[in-house]
């Protein structure tokens, strides 16, 4: 039986409604508009991409958007600078730097900078141990799209064998973070592979859900999993025939229970979850719960 698709595409919809919403709210009540800063740094062709689609959410949603584009040559001081004016401004109450930045910047420098109470993207330190000690204050955005897309879609995780494939900041280690905590939308047994796990299939086919985050084309196929599985594909790679994701899909799908597609799965959740971070700080900024 062929599996059923988690539309990210619909359910990231959705939660723009919700997310409207509460926008309108908070200007009628509270005279609040939350606000977003996006710093560039280059011509990254993809870089642009994503802060124009970034600040095309914004706008659409009634979120306040500064767009700030510096050239490629930006010394490190003012990138520094820059987020020093932007953490005081009450205007703002998310700061975004697009990554990968120049090599001349370090980047660990520049996300420390920015203000854990506006780090809508949640990758500094405090907001990474606040997340790993299961008080999270945001949660980072992939990952959250994912919980999101799981709960949405009635999906248990509760008590279920979680695989996550990848271990890197931004998806493999929050996701099985927020995971194996004990929560409403959590309490999985978590398993990380990466490339160092020796057999990743007796791993992969014990999954009752199985995320995968690897970055790499067929990094799982349909004799890595068990029937009736949940995959979450996160991968995005470019091929000449087109936009593919890191498992499979056309034979893992037969064998699933349920599947993202891509694209139109984890991807359209990611944008949608920064804007609902930006949404939390302004209220969290506001005082209000
Ligand atoms: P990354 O930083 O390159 O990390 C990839 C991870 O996968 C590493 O931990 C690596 O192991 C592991 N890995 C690579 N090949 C593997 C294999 N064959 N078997 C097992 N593990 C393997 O990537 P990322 O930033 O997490 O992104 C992963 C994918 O998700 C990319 O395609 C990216 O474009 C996509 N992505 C999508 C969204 C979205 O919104 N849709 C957001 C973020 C990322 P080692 O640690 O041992 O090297």
């Amino acid at each position: 039986m062929a599996a059923t698709l988690i539309k990210g595409s619909e359910i990231s919809k959705q939660i723009k409604e919700e997310i409207k919403q509460e926008i309108a709210k908070l200007k009628e009540k509270h005279n609040i508009i939350p606000g977003l800063a996006t710093i560039l740094i280059g011509d990254d062709e993809a870089s642009k991409v994503y802060v124009g689609q970034k600040e095309k959410t914004c706008k659409e949603l009634g979120i306040y958007s500064e767009r700030i584009d510096l050239p490629g040559n930006t010394v490190e001081k003012d990138l520094l600078s820059l987020i020093e004016r932007l953490n005081k401004d009450p205007k703002i109450h998310g700061i975004l730097v697009q990554l990968p930045l120049p090599r001349h910047i370090d980047e660990k420098k520049v996300l420390y900078a920015i203000d854990p109470d506006k780090d809508v993207d949640a990758f500094h330190p405090v907001n990474v141990g606040k997340l790993m000690l299961g008080y999270p204050v945001f949660l980072p955005c992939t990952p959250h799209g994912i919980q999101e897309l799981l709960i949405r879609s009635g999906i248990e995780t509760d008590g279920t064998e979680v695989v996550v494939v990848g271990r890197s900041n931004i998806v493999g280690k929050p996701i099985a973070n927020m995971l194996f905590q004990k929560k409403k939308g959590a309490n999985a047994t978590v398993t990380i592979c990466h490339t160092g796990t020796k057999d990743i299939a007796s791993h992969t086919r014990r999954a009752d859900i199985l995320i995968v985050a690897a970055g790499k084309p067929k990094a799982v196929t349909a004799d890595m999993v068990k029937e009736g599985v949940v995959v979450i594909d996160v991968g995005v790679n470019r091929l000449e025939t087109g936009l593919v994701g890191d498992v499979d899909f056309e034979a893992v799908k037969e064998k699933a229970k349920a599947i993202t597609p891509v694209p139109g799965g984890v991807g359209p959740m990611t944008i949608v979850m920064l804007m609902s971070n930006t949404v939390q700080s302004a209220k969290m900024h506001g005082g209000i719960k």
